[in-house]
């Protein structure tokens, strides 16, 4: 089935956000395992790690229709030696987090070269960021997800996302999360089912549906190609409801968290409801 919710709250403690998901009726969700503007948070108390587990049993959601994001302050790609060790450092509480909550996933964006090293060495230190956290871990996959390709951020075509895949020797647990507003403004059209079968075709021919870990549905503000990164709700941005019908028919998106990141937080229950409502009987 499809497993749908959005990227909720966790004020107040990481065990609250199971419980926010249920409020809107979700299937799966999203979270920051810590705050996600700070370097340092305090380590979860073994009381919060019990209560995520008992709130995820209550609600019904497996750990594996979780997908923690991590903070935005990791650049996993950056090109110099001493900010790279404190995003690798983070990197790794946050994996350690997620290993701690029974959580398999973690979802980042891969990173920038801030305009002082190519796109292709930025993406080998990614590569070199992912196995080091891998190593260090267990149980839990480094999800990449795929950018709008503002800036000198990377990650925002298909070949990005496999060339990191390439170079990570442990290929069981390094997976990509798909944003369909990032997708879309990256310029690969999602508008039309034939704009969207050519677009996950060549997704599937460049990188792979079995390291499908995730969506992100969001609908976009900007048109396609402007590579520039505002969600919109649902139905009413550039991408339109078109889109969201294809995936939630497609088979190739069964069984992995599809997370609403969209604009109005007081209508992801009806979001959610409006997607399922799209699924032919
Ligand atoms: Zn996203
Ligand atoms: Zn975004």
């Amino acid at each position: 089935m499809k497993r749908i919710g959005a990227h909720v709250s966790a004020s107040g403690g990481v065990e609250n956000a199971p419980l926010n998901a249920q409020k809107i009726g979700a299937t799966a969700f999203a979270l920051f395992a810590k705050n996600q503007r700070q370097w340092r948070t305090k380590p979860l108390t073994e009381k919060s790690i019990e209560a995520v587990k008992d709130n995820l049993g209550k609600v019904g959601i497996a750990p594996r229709y979780v997908l923690p994001h991590d903070s935005y302050l990791i650049n996993l790609g950056y090109p110099e030696p001493e900010a790279l060790e404190k995003s690798r450092n983070a990197f790794l509480d946050e994996m350690q987090r997620c290993e701690q909550l029974g959580l398999t996933l973690l979802n980042f964006h891969p990173g920038s070269h801030l305009k002082k090293i190519s796109e292709e060495q930025s993406l080998d230190i990614v590569a070199k960021s992912i196995k080091l956290a891998l190593e260090q871990t267990k149980g839990v996959t480094a999800v990449i997800e795929n950018t709008a390709g503002q800036g000198s951020n990377l990650g925002y075509k298909f070949e990005h996302l496999a060339h990191i895949i390439h170079k990570v020797e442990d290929k069981s647990r390094v997976g990509v999360c798909l944003d369909t507003c990032h997708t879309f403004v990256a310029g690969y059209d999602l508008r039309t089912p034939e704009a969207c079968d050519s677009t996950f075709a060549e997704f599937d021919r460049i990188v792979g549906f079995d390291y499908l870990r995730g969506m992100h549905l969001n609908d976009s503000k900007p048109d396609l190609g402007a590579k520039v990164d505002r969600h919109h709700s649902l139905g009413m941005g550039k991408i339109g409801w078109e889109a969201f019908r294809y995936i939630m028919n497609d088979s190739r998106f069964e069984e992995i968290p599809m997370v609403l990141e969209t604009i109005d937080d007081t209508i992801w229950a009806q979001e959610i409801e409006q997607l399922y409502a799209l699924q032919s009987p």
